[in-house]
């Protein structure tokens, strides 16, 4: 590798780089010609960068066999480095320093949102509304784009059905149908049209698979699932981020049926390479490789680098592994050189892609930078998410929306000034206190007194990345101050829930309720005023079954990021009618999850005015959940009516159901029409009600609109215990309505 390329060379690989003749499958043969083994597996090495790369070079460590690398032309990828400055150092390294000059492509976790942030992505999905997702991805897009990022780890569309499970706070709930689309909106958003354009980054489908179901809810802890689960309940999303186009997939740090994901050729060759036809790349997740060992299914790191390159994982998230043991593994026999080209071609063929070599500096503009991040535009988009985000689950005696002047209001909890917490997980470029709270939300509303008092902590996280969450359970100092100025109030607005970091990655919990005194604060303020609004700040469904019974209005407002105050005040205030709806049940008990709405009957189901006694329940506990999947009011009211099925499958393949939808209250609103199937008896069983349609409507008071919802074979369908997708003759039932609740049901036959 010492050879210098001579003049003659040079040209014929610039003509290679920048050739406006040649295909991008024809540059990258002839790139991958050029390349030694050793260059080829360089392309396959991510490196983290969390380090001042503009800073004086390292003399050891790890650090300075990193740029030792860089230079040689073994490392194709960085993670966390970020900003115009900070690319440039190492980009112009791998471009101007190394024998091939390939561009490196930049990697960052933009979840929800750069130094913006907008909703974490389970808020988000509340707003079933595809469009401002798409446009948040964009917008996302756009911002980390200008920080000098070509690619994000973003979606995850991991479905879980696990509230425990702190990542669910990173995807899209624990429905397939609702997810896939999510998934598809949110690539889109991330790559555009075309993903060499500025504003565009490419997009990763990840955690492939089974991450979210984890058993008990905890990070990382293994999965076992059936063909049934794996094909109809965890691959979908996946798929239609692929046929999306997503141009990369993540896998995961679980093993699923007993083989780490990382080194599963069955997933990886078999399913996603192979019947699927994808033709980007696979990133292994942050040192899954080298997990394998801890696993058990890897002998030593060696092994672990020939498992997981067999299997199909492209490139290697700083385990080191591919970068030390790839070569000798290719010499040795055990790892097929075809698999290494396979492995260069799809990295190069992203990058050819993104346009990095036809400009490895053209993300690298100081004065954009500048412009973009921050932007008003970026700010009023977040804005718009953050209220679509929101979802109103209880509210009686119409005591929302609050009206704007005359009344002395009481804002009481630890999150309601709060300025980091509303930043939620994954917000490593996003500065602290950041976030407008809802106090300084509030505040902009000036015909009300409000007063403001903490009640008690919530919990505090050092940092993002101290994983040890001291929870303060006892201290209760500031409950008297809070039940005086409750007492003096017309109105309490607590804002009660999770600190930021109590969800994300390696966030799993036992318990569902509100963390610390909270729930005592809650109840301690309710017997001296029983007027309140508890507005929810959280990053997955919480057990607040006390609440439910006891408080008449309750906003579930997630964690929706920069502009999170804005929001809350302009839903509270009714300047924004809400209309989101839960992508996740919200169970009553920790003890009823996994709990979700598309569960399969068992041969005992607990029928209406039936004795429970022989029936599958619990003794202490009810069945169903608190909320269901979907539900989510407003400040106005819709009635369904006229629903009717057009069973004309035989001639042109598809049911068409419509039904009339009216807004019977008295402001315009925003209404998610669900439309559900149940597949009465199959070869395999199918769910009691399975999402199968929806549509986002917005109608004046008293306007009345015909919806019309069509189901082809996709979506009546589904795949076999043999992986085959099938569609069976038989009974169907529709139900369409507002919630998975509905009742409102036809039926036809196949
Ligand atoms: C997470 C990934 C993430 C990666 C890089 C891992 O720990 O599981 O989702 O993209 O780190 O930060």
């Amino acid at each position: 590798i010492s050879c210098k390329t001579n003049n003659e060379n040079d040209l014929a690989l610039n003509d290679i780089k920048t050739s406006k003749t040649l295909s991008i499958e024809d540059k990258v043969d002839a790139l991958l010609a050029k390349m030694t083994l050793e260059e080829k597996i360089g392309q396959m090495n991510q490196y983290n960068g969390f380090w001042d790369v503009t800073g004086p070079v390292p003399k050891d460590g790890d650090q300075a066999k990193k740029y030792d690398h860089l230079r040689k032309g073994y490392v194709g990828s960085m993670l966390n480095v970020r900003g115009v400055k900070d690319v440039k150092a190492v980009q112009k390294i791998a471009v101007e320093e190394t024998r091939l000059g390939i561009p490196l492509i930049i990697g960052f976790d933009v979840i929800h949102g750069y130094e913006t942030l907008t909703p974490i992505p389970l808020a988000e999905s509340a707003s079933w509304d595809l469009e401002a997702i798409k446009n948040s991805a964009e917008m996302a897009a756009k911002e980390s784009s200008a920080a000098g990022i070509n690619w994000t780890f973003a979606p995850m569309v991991d479905i879980s059905r696990d509230a425990r499970w702190g990542r669910v706070m990173e995807g899209a709930g624990e429905d397939t149908y609702l997810g896939s689309k999510i998934a598809v909106a949110r690539v889109n958003g991330f790559q555009g049209e075309d993903l060499s354009a500025h504003h565009s980054i490419a997009a990763c489908a990840k955690h492939f698979a089974a991450y979210g179901f984890a058993e008990s809810g905890r990070d990382y802890n293994t999965a076992d699932v059936g063909t049934s689960t794996l094909n109809n309940i965890i691959l979908p999303p996946f798929k239609a981020a692929k046929e999306a186009n997503v141009r990369t997939f993540m896998n995961s740090f679980n093993e699923l049926n007993g083989i780490p994901a990382t080194g599963d050729k069955y997933l990886q060759r078999d399913i996603l390479k192979g019947q699927w036809g994808f033709d980007g790349f696979v990133v292994s997740d942050w040192g899954s490789i080298t997990e394998m060992i801890a696993h058990g299914h890897a002998k030593d790191g060696k092994h672990a680098a020939e498992i997981a390159a067999n299997a199909g994982s492209d490139m290697d998230m700083e385990s080191y592994l591919y970068v030390e043991e790839l070569a000798g593994l290719v010499k040795e026999g055990k790892v097929d050189e075809k698999l290494i080209d396979d492995a260069a071609r799809r990295i190069l063929r992203v990058k050819f892609e993104l346009g990095l070599f036809d400009d490895p500096y053209k993300y690298l503009d100081e004065a954009r930078e500048k412009e973009v991040i921050g932007s008003q535009e970026i700010h009023d988009a977040a804005l718009d998410m953050a209220k679509k985000s929101i979802v109103l689950l209880k509210n009686e005696n119409n005591l929302l929306p609050l009206k704007k002047e005359g009344q002395k209001i009481a804002l009481i909890g630890a999150l309601a000034a709060d300025k980091t917490s509303p930043l939620g997980s994954w917000r490593i470029a996003a500065k602290d206190n950041t976030a407008v709270s809802v106090l300084e939300g509030l505040n902009q509303y000036t015909g009300n007194t409000v007063t403001y008092t903490k009640g008690a902590d919530v919990s505090i996280g050092k940092e993002e990345f101290a994983f040890e969450i001291k929870v303060n359970t006892t201290d209760k100092s500031g409950f008297s101050k809070a039940i005086q100025t409750a007492k003096q109030a017309d109105v309490v607005v607590m804002v009660l829930g999770e600190h930021g970091f109590m969800s994300g990655e390696g966030r799993s919990r036992t318990d569902l309720g509100l963390p610390g005194v909270q729930q005592e604060l809650l109840e301690a303020v309710y017997k001296v005023n029983k007027n309140i609004v508890l507005v929810l700040n959280n990053g997955r469904p919480l057990t607040i079954t006390w609440a439910d019974k006891n408080i008449p209005a309750i906003v579930e407002a997630w964690q929706l990021g920069t502009q999170s105050g804005h929001a809350i005040a302009q839903v509270l205030y009714g300047d924004y009618n809400p209309s989101g709806k839960l992508p996740m049940t919200f169970p009553r008990n920790v003890g009823q999850v996994p709990i979700y709405y598309n569960y399969k009957n068992t041969g005992r189901p607990v029928l209406p005015g039936e004795d429970v006694v022989f029936w599958s329940h619990f003794q202490d506990e009810k069945n169903d959940p608190l909320y269901v999947f979907g539900h989510g009011l407003s400040y106005t009211s819709f009635d369904y009516s006229n629903l009717k099925v057009d069973n004309t499958f035989s001639n042109n393949n598809t049911v068409t159901v419509s039904v009339d939808l009216t807004n019977s209250g008295k402001v315009k609103g925003k209404e998610v029409v669900q439309l559900y199937i149940r597949d009465l008896y199959a070869s395999v069983t199918r769910p009691v009600k399975e999402l199968k349609g929806f549509e986002l409507v917005e109608l004046e008071p008293g306007e009345t609109k015909k919806i019309q919802l069509t189901l082809t074979k996709d979506e009546l369908g589904f795949f076999n215990n043999q992986g085959e997708f099938i569609v069976e003759d038989g009974d169907f039932e529709v139900y369409i309505g507002g919630s998975s609740k509905t009742t409102l049901q036809d039926k036809f036959t196949l």
